[in-house]
């Protein structure tokens, strides 16, 4: 580690060195598959740690231990309250370890340390403690209702959310403390319990919070993870008929195939998927504030995030100004390992995904495309990519319409809102945009306009859990987040009653 580096703890080099198998029933089994999957450290390259790559066999099981905790009712029949301060003591928990968590998410996706603490566990926390409280707020309905027969029947109808049963939760590289305790908290919050599969990249912090789940005080077979590859344990999992829901976080393609396989039994699916983000500024903008909104819009986690900014639309009379700001901006981004506090931009997640990026900026420079770089990283092994602002991009160009998911950011000139609007919509998907004005006039009358889940004013990828979140068109089907949350993860009955 180079000497500006973070101290790594002790647990965490102690985590690091185990063999890590499945969290099945409260308890660590072995797979029953011999081949393991490595843990690389993105800001070298080195192995770090090895998990266990699940066959159907061990999802089976998995899954089977969930089910028989869910019907015999060791969760769901709890008193809420009793959930409520299990799950508290549960966020309890993440606190008191938020460094090892904190330094383990940095070691195996490469984000900035500072990210980790401040977004992997600090809004970890917060979405723990929102969702710890819906738990007791489950409610029904009282209805009146007019059935007819026989003459002088009364009837009173009410509504129950009854957890819907085992969820498989699938979680993607890109925040994998954070979005995976996005799927665990509903589920638990809602009596269900839960099998989740973190990606093959980033396995190691839900192994960490299944142990810290039972600690609190979640009984067996309620929280189980499974680690593998997508294609084998991903697939194993959301197709086994004993799972009730699906909640899906990850590219569109994967997403299309789980939801065709969900629809041959009706299992309950909720997709967030990829997105190609516009963001639209209008002249009379607060440049200053576009410039340090966007870039951290852009360039958070080095743009791996679904709800990054990735096409900028500018009006022409701001244009010019506009880009000479980025461009100020981009290159004076410090670029290093994420254990590094004071570097700016820090490693892609793999070398696989480092060349996919690379393979984007290689085909926009074939085609004479104008790209401004700011620092190419350190020279190490690392898998950098230097962030990256690519002018006016022409359509025939891959990065102008595919999401690259990388430190890239396209920016576009256009001759007023209405060509900024029709571009932005122009898109198979629609996750988030922003519009940056200081016109009331115009944020009322456009944001109406742009099509897209969520939609921020003069801000971007601010997420909240207490406001609902998920996609437009190809960008996914469900909303996360929210008071209304824990519908996804019940069924409501209807009760009817003669008197
Ligand atoms: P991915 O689709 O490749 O993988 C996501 C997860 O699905 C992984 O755990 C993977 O192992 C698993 N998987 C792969 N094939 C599977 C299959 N056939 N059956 C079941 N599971 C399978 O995505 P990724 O590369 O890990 O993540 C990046 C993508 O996630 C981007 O497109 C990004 O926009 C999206 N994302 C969306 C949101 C959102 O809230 N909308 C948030 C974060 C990331």
């Amino acid at each position: 580690m180079p000497d500006n580096c973070v101290t790594i703890l002790n647990s965490v080099t102690r985590f690091l060195d185990r063999q890590h198998g499945l969290y099945i029933n409260g308890q660590w089994q072995a797979s029953q598959a011999e081949q393991r999957l490595a843990v690389y450290n993105p800001a070298d390259g080195q192995q770090i740690s090895s998990t266990a790559d699940a066959n159907a066999a061990d999802v089976a099981l998995a899954v089977s231990s969930a089910h028989q905790a869910f019907t015999a009712g060791v969760w769901a029949q709890r008193l809420p309250a009793e959930r409520e301060r299990i799950l508290l003591r549960y966020a309890d928990l993440l606190e008191q370890h938020c460094e090892e968590l904190a330094q383990l998410e940095t070691l195996e996706q490469g984000k900035s340390i500072n990210i980790s603490r401040a977004f992997e566990v600090g809004c970890t926390l917060n979405w723990m403690r929102y969702t710890a409280g819906l738990t007791t707020k489950i409610t029904g309905q009282t209805l009146d209702v007019s059935i007819p027969m026989p003459p002088g029947a009364r009837y009173q109808v009410y509504t129950r959310k009854e957890p819907i049963g085992v969820v498989a939760g699938i979680v993607p590289w890109n925040f994998p403390l954070l979005i995976g305790m996005r799927k665990v908290m509903p589920a638990l919050a809602a009596g269900c319990s839960i099998v989740i599969k973190p990606s093959e990249t980033t396995p190691l912090t839900l192994l960490r919070m299944a142990e810290l789940a039972s600690e609190a005080g979640v009984p067996p077979g309620v929280f189980n993870v499974v680690t593998g590859r997508g294609a084998v344990c991903g697939k194993a999992l959301t197709e086994h008929p004993l799972i009730a829901k699906v909640s899906f976080t990850g590219s569109t393609p994967v997403g299309k195939g789980i939801a065709r396989a969900a629809a041959d039994r009706l299992t309950r699916v909720t997709l967030e998927l990829g997105g190609k983000n516009p963001a639209i500024v209008l002249q009379d903008a607060d440049l200053q504030q576009v410039i340090e909104g966007l870039m951290a819009g852009s360039f958070l986690n080095q743009g791996q995030v679904c709800a990054a900014s990735s096409r900028i639309y500018i009006e022409a009379p701001i244009y010019d100004r506009l880009v000479a700001g980025f461009e100020q901006a981009v290159k004076s981004l410090s670029v290093g390992p994420g254990m590094d506090g004071s570097t700016q931009i820090n490693p892609l997640v793999s070398l696989a995904h480092r060349n996919k990026v690379a393979a984007y900026l290689d085909d926009a420079r074939n085609k004479r495309a104008e790209l401004i770089s700011g620092s190419a990283g350190p020279d190490a092994q690392g898998f950098y990519i230097p962030p990256t602002l690519v002018i006016n991009p022409d359509d025939s160009l891959n990065l102008a319409r595919e999401e690259v998911f990388g430190p890239v950011v396209n920016l576009i000139r256009v001759a007023d809102a209405e060509e900024a609007l029709r571009k932005a919509n122009d898109t198979d998907y629609g996750l988030t945009a922003s519009l940056w004005t200081t016109s009331l006039q115009a944020a009322m009358a456009y944001t109406p306009r742009i099509q897209a889940g969520t939609v921020w004013v003069n801000t971007h990828t601010l997420i909240d859990a207490n406001m609902p979140f998920g996609g437009f068109k190809q960008s996914g089907s469900g909303r996360d987040f929210g008071p209304d949350w824990l519908d996804a993860y019940t069924e409501s009955k209807s009760v009817c009653i003669r008197y």
